[in-house]
């Protein structure tokens, strides 16, 4: 099917920067239409409580929140969809958006499709994802009160859930494939000077043992120095290895950087191509959180509406 409207401006990815965009897209009047994605409102939808958005002082629901945020851009005529898109063109205008065979105009994007965590690569991973496995520690932390488990990774993330983690866990072992830690100082030590927890280095997960009817019950270890292989018993694996900006449609047309993040212009959400704009964490690898990348949603609608303002 194709729609041969020229629309205003087609939003992919609906988490805050997306839905921001949408509100503000809305209030100027560019009848905004919102492709939502695999995962509609993004992000957050996997978290439980959300304290530290302003204006929520006793905490929201993060779906509740993202509710919220898409209701308030349909008050203001954004159109939103359940649909992932999977293909775009840049290369001419007006530019083109697939969800599979359906073709979509416009003449403007934001581009707003967010990060996800990153995955080990193990076979495992296909079975007991969410039965034992997990990429989001407030999401499932109290599934594993008492149990003992591990959290994957040296960075800020791995300390962070791993500290959250003791809230629930017996205890939480640190599982860093090297000896030096990208985690701040002060997370490290956190982490360090907390009973709960113990850190293992040099060490790589070869494999995840467990079904989906008892969940994990060891991980297969490999150490770096000596190559010898451990089973280490434990109930559960959290992943704190980062994220990866979804960007693989988006990249033979736009300049990323080289961990395929978008890369904005200074002070604005301007990408390479004269009416593309990108916001929140698919162009930000450094804040990551929910007020950043609305604020960048609004830039991005600011800066799509001045850009169509100078087209007339
Ligand atoms: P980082 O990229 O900082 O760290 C990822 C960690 O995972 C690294 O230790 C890396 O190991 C490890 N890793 C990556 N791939 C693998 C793999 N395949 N196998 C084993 N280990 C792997 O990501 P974070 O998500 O921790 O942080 C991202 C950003 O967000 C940072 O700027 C961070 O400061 C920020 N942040 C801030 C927080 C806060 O201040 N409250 C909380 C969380 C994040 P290696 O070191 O060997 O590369």
């Amino acid at each position: 099917m194709t729609d041969k409207t020229i629309h205003k401006t087609i939003i992919i990815g609906s988490g805050p920067a997306g839905l921001t965009a949408a509100i503000y897209a809305g209030r100027a009047n560019l009848k905004p239409i919102v492709f939502e994605g695999n995962q509609p409102g993004g992000q957050l939808t996997i978290t439980t409580d959300v304290e530290n958005f302003p204006g929520f002082p006793d905490g929201v629901m993060g779906p509740e929140m993202m509710d919220l945020f898409r209701n308030q851009a349909k008050k203001f005529g954004a159109e939103c969809f359940f649909k992932h898109v999977t293909k775009v063109d840049f290369s001419s205008k007006p530019f083109k958006v697939y969800v599979g065979d359906e073709e979509f105009l416009s003449e403007t994007v934001i581009l707003s499709t967010g990060a996800s965590a990153r995955m080990l690569g193990l076979e495992a991973e296909k079975d007991l994802m969410g039965y034992g496995i997990s990429t989001c520690a407030t999401c499932d932390g109290y599934f594993f009160k008492d149990k003992e488990i591990v959290v994957v990774g040296g960075g800020d993330s791995a300390m962070e859930e791993a500290s959250f983690l003791t809230k629930f866990a017996k205890k939480v072992t640190i599982i860093h494939r090297r000896e030096v830690f990208k985690a701040s100082k002060i997370m490290l030590e956190r982490a360090r000077n907390n009973p709960k927890i113990d850190i293992m280095v040099n060490k790589s997960i070869l494999d995840i043992k467990g079904n989906q009817k008892d969940g994990v019950s060891s991980i297969i270890l490999k150490d770096a120095i000596d190559g010898k292989e451990t089973v280490f018993n434990c109930e559960g694996v959290f992943y704190g290895i980062g994220h990866i900006p979804n960007t693989d449609f988006l990249s033979m047309f736009l300049d990323v950087d080289e961990n395929g993040y978008i890369i904005t212009k200074a002070d604005s959400t301007r990408t390479n191509i004269d009416g593309v704009f990108a916001c929140g964490d698919v162009q930000d690898s450094h804040y990551r959180q929910a007020i950043t990348a609305a604020g960048s949603g609004c830039m991005a609608a600011i800066d799509a509406e001045k850009f169509l303002e100078n087209l007339e």
